[in-house]
């Protein structure tokens, strides 16, 4: 029986007849739940895992990496992959089951509330649009969970290729401007006031050619790693793409 099959009569069967017994409650809630899990469990064309793979790819035919190079970082490149694709299964998983969850909640405690008799004026049509639009959301969110792990998997890529390349140092690009946007306002201020971070143990640093005034990438999150968050780095590569006050005097002699 579709869910919403299931829905309909267990709700009709409350708002007529009431909160009777526990016996009665539970064949609903059971029926309930089943009828969710296969709701949620139906096949899709596409499995988050194919979908993170395929972006993966996307990622690497967009790069501007030559063959040669990507396969010297290839096991980092696809070990950053596979830990994304368990993270998402495992985040899906987890945000199923809270759903399965809250969804019977809602309906217990509804049922519950009505006394043995049931009620006539009963809005029974706005009960059912709420848990019905709980149900509705669950392929966004879904969905939201594979767009996030794509950005931080693409954040992660995009170090490892850039610290492959010599990149130097990073500066942080938060998109505040983009409209709708619910951006950070401590990311936002990152990106205003230009601060620049240099890449430990980088050739510049390691030559004591550059120094920290912001402090280093490994001192915070990378872009893209906390929940929404849509930042990213601009890698930076020569020490002339740094302000003069980053670079030692040794540094400084060698941009002369
Ligand atoms: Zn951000």
């Amino acid at each position: 029986m579709s869910i919403f099959r299931v829905l309909t009569s267990a709700l009709s069967y409350y708002s007529n007849h009431g909160y009777t017994d526990q016996t009665t409650l539970n064949q609903y809630t059971n029926s309930l739940k089943a009828a969710i899990v296969y709701y949620l469990m139906r096949p899709k064309a596409k499995n988050p895992r194919d979908l993170l793979q395929s972006s993966f790819d996307r990622f690497l035919k967009k790069s501007t990496l030559r063959k040669k190079e990507i396969n010297n970082i290839y096991t980092d490149l696809s070990r950053e992959l596979h830990k994304r694709q368990a993270a998402t299964d495992e985040l899906i998983k987890y945000r199923k089951e809270e759903s399965i969850l809250q969804v019977l909640r809602r309906f217990v405690g509804w049922a519950t509330s009505i006394p043995k008799g049931g009620i006539k004026d009963i809005d029974k049509v706005k009960e059912k649009d709420a848990i019905r639009k709980e149900i509705f959301e669950l392929p966004l969110v879904e969905s939201r969970i594979i767009n996030d792990q794509t950005r931080k998997m693409e954040s992660n890529l995009n170090e490892l290729i850039a610290i492959d390349n010599g990149a130097i140092a990073a500066k942080w690009h938060s998109q505040w401007r983009t409209p709708d946007y619910n951006y950070r306002e401590p990311h936002k201020s990152i990106d205003v006031d230009a601060d620049i971070f240099v890449i430990r143990n980088s050739w510049a640093h390691k030559d004591g050619l550059i120094k920290e005034i912001n402090g280093y990438t490994d001192d915070r999150e990378l872009p893209g790693q906390l929940p929404n968050c849509k930042c990213v780095y601009h890698y930076l590569y020569k020490l002339t793409d740094l302000p003069k006050e980053m670079l030692t005097k040794k540094g400084l002699s060698l941009t002369k």
